[in-house]
């Protein structure tokens, strides 16, 4: 289709679509495309320094309903690089799920935001995954992952593993039955304490945006 045919489409389309006429405007996306979008559920398990660029780009392009988990209150040393946060935020002691559901809103007032407080565990992540279309790693251990990644196998829901560290960062897609899962890539849960942390190695902003991007 021509692109002067798609900017012609994209006139007449929804107006509540308007706000996407950039992405839409890229034929792989187009109408049909943000339509799904819209119609899609996310769990983002963690919203650190990764899941802050992951909720932002997903409310932005129009992801339906995102779920967010975290049990985190945000601190200073986060302002560098978890873009979803400021300094009122730390004055008013919001939990990260919290301070991150009211952003956005302000981004995005269409996307559908749950915000949990909680640890994320073998008890309730089935709860959490269940009916949704994509789970996002922002965590920061591989316990966590593992779990996700068990999750994932069994409600057959593709995960994106995503790690940072310093200047150093890694992305990996897991589509059950397609791909590799982690289990196939790690045959043991690295036991904790045994990698370096960003506590302890540190993390640059533009790391952290890149792979979660
Ligand atoms: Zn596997």
């Amino acid at each position: 289709m021509a692109l002067s045919d798609i900017a012609e489409q994209l006139e007449k389309s929804d107006p509540a679509l308007a706000r996407y006429n950039r992405q839409m405007l890229w034929e792989p996306i187009g109408i049909a495309g943000q339509k799904k979008l819209k119609a899609a559920r996310v769990l983002m398990v963690g919203c650190g320094a990764l899941g802050t660029v992951l909720a932002n780009t997903l409310a932005r392009a129009g992801v339906g309903h995102l779920t967010i988990i975290d049990r985190d209150f945000i601190e200073i040393n986060n302002l560098q690089r978890q873009v979803l946060f400021d300094q009122q935020d730390i004055a008013d002691q919001l939990p990260k799920a919290v301070a991150a559901k009211k952003k956005i809103g302000q981004i995005n007032s269409d996307v559908q935001v749950d915000a949990v407080v909680a640890d994320v565990n073998h008890t309730n992540i089935l709860n959490y995954a269940g009916g949704c279309d994509l789970l996002l790693d922002g965590t920061d251990n591989f316990e966590t992952r593992f779990l996700i990644n068990d999750v994932s196998i069994k409600l057959n829901i593709p995960w994106v593993y995503g790690a940072c560290i310093s200047a150093m960062g890694l992305a990996m897609v897991i589509r059950p039955g397609i791909t590799p899962c982690l289990r196939c890539v790690f045959e043991t849960v690295p036991p904790p304490g045994m990698n370096p942390t960003c506590d302890t190695a540190g993390v640059l902003g533009p790391t952290v945006n890149i792979v979660a991007s």
